[in-house]
């Protein structure tokens, strides 16, 4: 027997897919594009020069323009966040030792670290934020500990002084993974001037894209030369090679498409906020059904609308609700399950051990994204609302 036919009666749940099941399948998250006439028309320059990438006219707009929107001075386009992050971490010379960070992330934080012959050492998380725990990192350093990695994750910011006033106490680089902080403002500034570098992610799930891509910024135009040398194989100019760098560089087309998408971002953001906003409202008193706040300080960009599913109080557990869900043609998904503290490169480290990490432990088996993006049909929060609702009186 599935786990949902042992405890909701199989009548009973045809007939509330009768009645909510959506007609058409619902992603968690779909990317808002320009028209493709748009798109081909922002090309025209591009073919016209017939230069395709290589530090061209329109990264060059686009970086501008990107800098002056987030509110930071020296911003560098990469490929992808991932080599963005890569680099980041080598212009730092962050390349042995251990950094502390978190489990609760996508694999590529941990992974880059790994990339630069890192040892991380995972701290466990805070409840409300799901983002590293600024109070427990101070007993993870170590002689060997080179820096703090911190991830916004969801967008909600980290405790960005906490974790400024231990770095400097113990002479440590900050670096945070921002690839969920797009336009994110924490009293009044923008997040990413906070750290000694941060990564953006313009991946087509996020919410700005360029299809793949990504930034880094850094706090002085020394070091945005820096990483921009390693981003291009280390060259300097025609005539000297000075570090081992790799190709991280954006192209002309990645740029364009994403010069179109900083024309709509704010208005994604606004539906995105309307969208939380209907969950919030619909989802309230759902017993064992909680939800992520706004903080009071920050500007928030509603990238993902995480719930937690409390097994005793819900009467399923998470991974029951994920099925339930898609019986109705809603897709969600466990972000972050599994934590990638589990992964086999990592399980064995003495950080990695789940009775370390409760929380981080817990807010992976207990989380579920719900659909969220612009376009999304505004009644979907309701619909959710209602399935989840129903099957807990069900199940009570
Ligand atoms: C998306 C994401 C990345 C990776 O970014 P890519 O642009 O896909 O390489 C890294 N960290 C986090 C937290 C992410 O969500």
């Amino acid at each position: 027997m599935s786990p949902i036919s042992r405890c909701v009666d199989n009548d009973e749940l045809a007939r509330l897919v009768r009645q909510y099941g959506l007609s058409q399948p619902v992603t968690v998250t779909r990317p808002t594009l320009p028209s493709l006439s748009e798109f081909a028309a922002s090309l025209e320059g591009v073919w016209s020069r017939c230069w395709l990438t290589n530090d061209g006219e329109v990264h060059r707009e686009l970086e501008a323009k990107l800098a002056a929107h987030l509110g930071v001075e020296h911003i560098s386009l990469f490929c992808n966040g991932t080599i963005a992050l890569l680099v980041a971490l080598q212009a730092l010379e962050i390349d042995g030792g251990e950094v502390i960070t978190t489990p609760f992330t996508f694999p590529a934080t941990a992974h880059v670290l790994h990339w630069n012959r890192v040892r991380p050492v995972f701290c466990d998380i805070e409840d409300k934020t799901f983002n590293i725990d600024a109070s427990k990192i101070e007993a993870l350093i170590g002689p060997e500990t080179r820096a703090i990695l911190g991830v916004h994750v969801y967008g909600n910011p980290c405790k960005v002084e906490t974790i400024r006033d231990i770095a400097a106490r113990h002479g440590l680089k900050v670096i945070y993974d921002a690839a969920h902080a797009f336009g994110v403002r924490l009293r009044g500034r923008s997040l990413l001037v906070h750290g000694d570098m941060s990564m953006l992610s313009f991946h087509a799930t996020k919410v700005f894209s360029t299809i793949e891509g990504g930034a880094v910024v850094s706090p002085s135009e020394e070091l945005r030369r820096r990483v921009n040398m390693l981003k291009n194989f280390g060259i300097a100019n025609e005539e000297s090679i000075i570090g081992p760098g790799l190709n991280g560089k954006m192209n002309e087309v990645q740029a364009a498409f994403g010069l179109l998408q900083l024309r709509t971002v704010e208005r994604e953001i606004a539906n995105r906020r309307q969208i939380a906003e209907s969950y919030r409202r619909h989802l309230a008193e759902i017993p064992g059904v909680s939800m992520m706040q706004d903080l009071p300080d920050a500007e928030h960009n509603y990238g993902y609308f995480p719930v937690l599913i409390d097994t005793d109080r819900y009467g399923l557990d998470r991974d029951t609700v994920y099925t339930l869900l898609k019986r109705f043609n809603i897709s969600t998904r466990k972000y972050f399950h599994p934590l990638v503290s589990h992964a086999p490169c990592y399980a064995e480290l003495p950080s990695a051990q789940p009775d370390l990490l409760p929380v981080a432990e817990r807010a992976a088996r207990e989380v579920l994204c719900l659909p969220i993006y612009g376009t999304l049909d505004p009644n979907v929060p309701q619909v959710v609302a209602r399935i989840l609702r129903e099957v807990h009186a069900h199940v009570a």
